[in-house]
């Protein structure tokens, strides 16, 4: 691919598609060497408890210092990591760091009424890698996080016309002990009765369903989608987790409608590991 691409490029007559070109190339032949020199950190976004506002633990995001273009977000190098491979040693570091942190958290706070936990985002091409079993295993044996600390967020895109034996890896995973949970659920195609046979515990509602719910009083039709999609996850024994959650209104509205867990910037921005600290950590129940 990026053979292709360095192929490709003196061939470009746009010179914006040719600086774009580039950049791309640039970004996707720095990614290992970035990797080597620690270029790449992980933010921490927390997970709360909607009944009593309890941090429960965080959600890992991953960045990149870059050394020319200043901090990239995922979006920026994810979809590049994905198209070279290269997202396989960049999301075992990702799993690494974020497994090893949660440990020291949990180790700082040998009182908090249930064990910090933490969200690891796995990218498709992970799921369809062989070793990714031995992996999460691995990464657990290795830093002594409980694997019921440990939440593996993988998109509904990602699983879309997924045959039993793509799933067996995920089916494996779970078995360990370790959540998996379905991201941006409601931006693919929403097949809720694939619910019944995925093996995840988690829902995590995409921040489309609560733009409606911006301020009150809420839009009726947002709230009565939301009301059923919890219901019917609820009857499924899932856990429904709200992402996006910037104002208060919806987070009040999120609440009265039985979602369990939220996540968004009125709670906390994605900051470093200490930050969660202050956010009550010891009081999680
Ligand atoms: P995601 O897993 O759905 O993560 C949530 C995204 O929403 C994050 O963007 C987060 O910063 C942002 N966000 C959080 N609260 C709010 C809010 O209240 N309002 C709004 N508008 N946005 C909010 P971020 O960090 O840019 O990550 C984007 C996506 O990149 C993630 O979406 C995830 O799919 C992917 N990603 C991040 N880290 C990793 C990783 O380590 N591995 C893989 N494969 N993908 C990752
Ligand atoms: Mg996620
Ligand atoms: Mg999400
Ligand atoms: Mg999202």
């Amino acid at each position: 691919r990026a053979k292709e691409l360095g192929g490709n490029r003196y061939e470009v007559a746009d010179p914006d598609a040719d600086a774009r070109a580039i950049t791309r190339h640039g970004l996707t032949n720095r990614l290992p060497e970035a990797l080597e020199r620690g270029e790449f950190f992980v933010e921490y976004q927390p997970l709360i408890g909607l009944e009593n506002g309890a941090v429960l633990g965080a959600e890992a995001l991953v960045r990149w210092g870059h050394p020319v273009h200043g901090v990239l977000g995922p979006d920026q190098f994810i979809p590049l990591a994905e198209s070279t491979g290269q997202i396989v040693p960049l999301g075992r570091w990702v799993l690494e760091q974020a497994a090893r942190q949660a440990r020291t958290w949990q180790s700082e706070h040998p009182g908090a009424g249930r064990p910090p936990r933490v969200n690891v985002n796995l990218s498709p091409i992970q799921l369809h890698h062989r070793d990714l079993v031995a992996e999460v295993a691995g990464v657990l044996d290795e830093t002594g996080l409980p694997p019921g600390s440990l939440c593996l967020e993988v998109t509904e895109s990602a699983l879309i016309g997924a045959d039993e034996d793509a799933l067996k890896p995920l089916r494996r995973i779970a078995d360990l002990g370790v959540a998996i949970a379905l991201d941006d659920f409601g931006t693919g195609y929403s097949n809720l009765s694939s619910l019944r046979w995925l093996p995840v515990s988690v829902l995590k509602l995409d921040r489309a369903f609560t733009r409606g719910m911006r301020r009150h009083p809420a839009d009726p039709v947002d709230l009565k989608i939301v009301e059923g999609i919890v219901s019917l996850a609820h009857s499924l024994d899932l856990t429904v987790t709200v992402e996006g959650v910037e104002t208060r209104a919806q987070a009040e509205h999120l609440r009265a409608l039985g979602c369990d867990h939220g996540q968004g910037w009125y709670y906390a921005r994605p900051g470093p590991p200490e930050a969660l600290h202050r956010l009550s950590l010891a009081d999680a129940g």
